[in-house]
């Protein structure tokens, strides 16, 4: 049977990289983002059961249209848009920066998700599959980046609970250092990324494809058992016991 997909974010990175792993298997794949030509230029190298849509995951009004567009069932939803939007911010001014630096970071990393999977509902497919990407900051810190996707692992254990009635497993998966992405713009000094991949046991920088790889397990058959999990892939630079 053709599985359907969401992914969030899809046209870069690693929601590039699960769009194309889940089309690789047959399914059709929606993927969304707020910059057309990413899209476009996403499709186009994917093929033609990658299908673009410009949506604002944190826009609740762009959310409503886009899934109310889209044809049921979605067998996996991935929740894959976010990133830490502080470096699209110059430093906070005063307290109101403050708000507008978290507000960022909450609304792009854990608002987009609630409104996504919000807006899915009943279209989310019995026995299907809600993935976030979470990240390793929300253990190690990162300011309001790492609030959010700490958010978002919890918000993640309720939602589980919610969807598991329906069969639906609900898993974070939560990356270390990814490389070949657009996550930290030009903004990452050669010796900040030796540190990030020194603090892993397996001595590299993770891939899209890592993340792709885990995403497609947590949506498989294999896998109906695991609910309400946050996986870290991150080569042991968080071991967890
Ligand atoms: P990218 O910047 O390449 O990908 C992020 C994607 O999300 C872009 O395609 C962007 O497209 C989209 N996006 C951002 N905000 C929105 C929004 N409001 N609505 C819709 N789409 C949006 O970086 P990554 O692939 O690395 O990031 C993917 C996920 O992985 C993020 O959640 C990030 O926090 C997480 N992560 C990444 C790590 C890394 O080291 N790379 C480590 C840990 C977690 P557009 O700008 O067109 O909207």
């Amino acid at each position: 049977m053709t599985r359907t997909v969401l992914v969030t974010g899809g046209g870069t990175g690693i929601g590039r990289a699960v769009a194309a792993r889940f089309a690789a298997s047959g399914a059709v794949v929606h993927i969304t983002g707020r910059r057309a030509e990413a899209l476009a230029s996403a499709a186009d190298e994917l093929g033609p059961s990658v299908r673009p849509l410009v949506c604002d995951a944190t826009d609740p009004g762009q959310v409503s249209a886009a899934l109310a567009g889209l044809a049921g069932p979605i067998d996996v939803l991935v929740n894959n848009a976010g990133g830490n939007t502080d470096f699209d911010l110059s430093e906070p001014d005063g307290l109101a920066g403050v708000l507008e630096h978290w507000r960022a970071n909450l609304d792009a990393n854990l608002i987009s998700a609630v409104l996504t999977t919000t807006a899915a509902g009943d279209k989310l497919a019995d026995g299907g599959s809600v993935i976030h990407i979470g990240s390793i900051a929300a253990d190690e810190g990162a300011g309001s980046y790492g609030a959010a996707k700490a958010g978002l692992a919890s918000w993640n254990v309720d939602l589980a609970r919610q969807l598991g009635a329906r069969g639906i497993t609900t898993n974070v998966v939560a990356p270390g250092y990814i490389r070949e992405t657009e996550f930290f713009r030009d903004k990452l000094p050669a010796d900040r990324a030796e540190k990030l991949i020194g603090a892993t046991s397996t001595g590299r920088a993770g891939l899209p494809g890592d993340i792709a790889e885990t995403v497609y397990f947590l949506a498989s058959a294999e896998a109906r058992h695991i609910t309400g999990q946050t996986l870290g892939v991150n080569g042991g630079a968080h071991p967890t016991r």
